[in-house]
């Protein structure tokens, strides 16, 4: 079996600021981030897409102690968004001082980028990752 959408090719994309995701021929759900299979109905007949990244947040949690080597980063928030063509995916959020997140945030429209975090002992190089604004 091979993938339609390798993690690889996600990452490059969204090194570009891209977000791609698969699209299900059976029954339309789309998926992201890239998985072998439809996350509804299990499918593997599925078609890359190029997804919006606009979505609303659906929850969040602000943190205080970061992984190792991310140490001058925290306080951040991170974010649970709900993609407008459905998928949930998590990012930073970075258009609020994190000492003011409250459960306001929940619902709050907002509009994916990316960011590039360097690599550390851990990965295999800089990693994009996503980044949300707002979008109201
Ligand atoms: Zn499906």
């Amino acid at each position: 079996m091979e993938y339609k959408l390798s993690f690889k090719e996600y990452h490059k994309a969204l090194m570009k600021n891209k977000l791609m995701g698969l699209k299900c021929k059976e029954c339309g759900t789309v998926t992201c981030p890239p998985q072998m299979s439809c996350s509804s109905c299990t499918g593997f007949d599925l078609d890359v897409t190029e997804l919006s990244g606009k979505g609303k947040i659906t929850t969040y949690t602000t943190v205080y102690v970061a992984a190792e080597g991310r140490e001058s980063e925290a306080p951040y928030i991170i974010v649970l968004v709900e993609l407008e063509e459905g998928p949930w995916i998590m990012g930073n959020l970075y258009d609020l001082d994190p000492s003011r997140a409250s459960l306001d945030l929940i619902g709050r429209p907002v509009q994916m980028g990316t960011r590039i975090f360097p690599g550390d002992k851990y990965s295999d190089g800089p990693a994009a990752r996503p980044a949300f604004r707002f979008a109201d």
